[in-house]
């Protein structure tokens, strides 16, 4: 059935979900016709309005226990708990390697073995239901133990990458108050105990210390490394858990701000996984490589390690940031998915470059997100992977669009997908909420059994709309096939007196260019404009022209057709764009580092 009939055939459901007879419906929509001054139509279209009725009659914009039990009827929110669902007591072939990382290899029984007695030791040493949990630990086996073990008793893992430090992670723990912090000893050169120790200081709330690679009991660490690996269970009769709980805490990036809380509930962030995972070909013969850190959601749930594991697959912990170590991996394990932003990508067409003897042809997906593919890698990673590129354009509060397998190749090279779940809906608006003609751009916003209706104690309401949509802050256009194409942020735009840029068109355009690799455009402080574009520009892309100049790269996007008031007024060079802990480009970084330069060159010219 096409999504259209299947929707039709959802509106039909739900009208008898609300009880509504044909008398009704006509009275309904002469009523709402009048009070909204607009025709509304219940019974041809799936416009929404069935859904605005269904919160119309509870009051709110809200998940009302209307929506929550549509959700519900309709089969999105099952009774699952998430680990239950990941690790699934029907799946079969219990002995099968399910999780390899760090040295050691878990058959799924011996994984289950592993969260129970995490679990036991967890609930022994005093780890509450209800009580969070910051877990900030790299690509290994004792993040996906302790994950579960903590989902199932009830304790709410908060998932935080590990290079967030104290500017990110304070106003966290403040707002979580997490009982305990899980981390490393050491994190490559970093001395991540003592970093934890101090925020602890700081924190008093924190009570416990676990830490993997290095305990000092005399210090009253919990030693990780011994919980994720020992034995025992926990009594059932001691599970009060249910599918509308918090499962768990993402983290919005933070590529503005600080980063928010965002609570999953089990019901919700099982609709994800499912339905991420229905169109990314997972079976239980597929080997998913973590190539990302995995306590982003991209890579943690989206589908994920969460998704390969649900469907009875295995899931290969590779050391984030590690693009050989990646290929090696694919080869030794026979590697089948795997998710990556555009960045690492870009890093994998390199790598790919230098591995030649290796074979890499179990690869069958590859994922790329979290930022916008431009075509020309998108192409490029397909040829040299010899596999299928997935576009996949998300958010860790829950709207997931991915590009479908059998899209024609030039919808999946060019468009970013359309959503994963048939209860999400989209609009595309204008800065005043109208919707914009199909085609134009405008902010997206959404609403669905997978998104989130509001942060952590109801912190940023102006995130959503009064309906219960959540702003993405996404500029975006319909592309004819029905996938979105993500122009840019409606905050990422420079505005050169007035006049506004999307950063993300003039990154696109630019790097078509052939000695061009990466670029990031942001804002330069100009005494008049206010802001001008100032780019920088990984050189070295195939062409071999050199590094081109910025009034080549100005010709070039001249003659691209971009008016002129978008032509970058400086080149910055640089080796490698700087990242932030989930792997985008830290555009905050280069924002002050062009202020610097500016500032310095100001003060050059003014002495004194
Ligand atoms: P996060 O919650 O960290 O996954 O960040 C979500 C945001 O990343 C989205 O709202 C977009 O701004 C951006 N993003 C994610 N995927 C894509 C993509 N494929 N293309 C462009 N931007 C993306």
């Amino acid at each position: 059935m096409g999504i259209e009939q299947e929707l039709l055939r959802e509106d039909a459901l739900l009208r008898a979900h609300l009880g509504l007879d044909s008398v009704d419906i006509t009275q309904l929509e002469i009523e709402f016709s009048e009070r909204l001054g607009t025709r509304v139509d219940l019974w041809g279209e799936h416009d929404h309005t069935l859904r605005q009725l269904a919160d119309a009659l509870d009051g709110n914009g809200r998940p009302s226990p209307r929506t929550s039990t549509l959700y519900r009827s309709r089969g999105w929110w099952r009774p699952d708990l998430l680990d239950e669902l990941v690790l699934d007591a029907r799946v079969r072939r219990v002995h099968r390697e399910a999780l390899v990382g760090d040295g050691r290899v878990l058959t799924r029984a011996e994984l289950d073995a592993a969260v129970s007695g995490c679990a036991a030791r967890l609930a022994h040493r005093g780890t509450r239901p209800g009580e969070n949990v910051l877990v900030q630990l790299p690509n290994q086996p004792q993040f996906v133990v302790l994950v579960l073990a903590l989902m199932r008793i009830g304790a709410r893992p908060v998932l935080a990458p590990p290079a967030l430090r104290d500017h990110e992670l304070a106003p966290v723990l403040s707002s979580l108050r997490p009982a305990a912090m899980a981390v490393p000893a050491r994190q490559r050169r970093f001395d991540h105990l003592r970093f934890a120790e101090r925020l602890r200081e700081r924190h008093p709330f924190v009570r416990n210390l676990l830490v993997s690679g290095g305990v000092d009991p005399a210090r009253g660490h919990l030693d990780l490394d011994e919980f994720t690996s020992s034995e025992g269970t926990l009594p059932a009769a001691d599970d009060h858990r249910r599918p509308s709980d918090v499962a768990l805490f993402l983290l919005s990036s933070g590529t503005t701000g600080a980063p928010k809380p965002i609570p999953r509930t089990h019901e919700a962030f099982g609709h994800v996984v499912r339905t991420s995972a229905a169109v990314s070909a997972l079976t239980p013969d597929s080997v998913y490589l973590a190539a990302m850190p995995v306590a982003h959601s991209f890579g943690f749930g989206h589908p994920g390690i969460l998704g390969a594991l649900a469907h009875g697959g295995k899931v290969v912990l590779g050391e984030s940031g590690d693009p050989a170590g990646a290929m090696a991996l694919i080869e030794r394990e026979r590697v089948t998915h795997c998710a990556l932003t555009p960045a690492v990508a870009r890093q994998w067409l390199t790598a790919r470059a230098a591995s030649h003897g290796l074979d890499l042809s179990s690869l069958e997906v590859l994922q790329v997100g979290g930022a916008r593919l431009d075509e020309e890698t998108a192409r490029r990673l397909g040829d040299a992977f010899d596999c299928r590129i997935q576009q996949v354009y998300g958010a860790s509060e829950g709207l997931l669009n991915f590009s479908r397998l059998d899209d024609p190749l030039d919808v999946v090279f060019t468009t970013q997908g359309r959503p994963v779940s048939p209860g999400d809906e989209t609009r595309v608006v204008d800065g005043r909420d109208r919707p914009v003609a199909d085609g134009e751009t405008g902010e997206l916003l959404a609403r669905g059994p997978g998104v989130i209706t509001a942060y952590h104690g109801d912190t940023d309401t102006a995130s959503f709309t009064s309906d219960g949509f959540y702003r993405t802050g996404d500029l975006v256009r319909r592309h004819p096939s029905g996938n979105f194409v993500v122009i840019g942020r409606v905050k990422d735009v420079i505005n050169r007196g007035g006049e506004k840029i999307p950063a993300g068109e003039l990154e696109a355009l630019v790097q078509k260019h052939p000695g061009v690799r990466a670029a990031a455009a942001v804002p330069m402080p100009h005494p008049v404009l206010g802001e001008t574009v100032c780019l920088y520009v990984v050189d070295g892309g195939d062409g071999g022209d050199g590094s081109p100049t910025l009034r080549e790269i100005r010709r070039f996007l001249e003659d691209g057709g971009l008016a002129p008031f978008k032509l970058p007024e400086r080149v910055v060079r640089v080796s490698a764009l700087p990242l932030t802990g989930t792997g985008k480009i830290d555009k905050a970084r280069l924002r002050e580092d062009v202020a610097t330069r500016v500032a310095a060159e100001h003060d050059g010219r003014c002495p004194g």
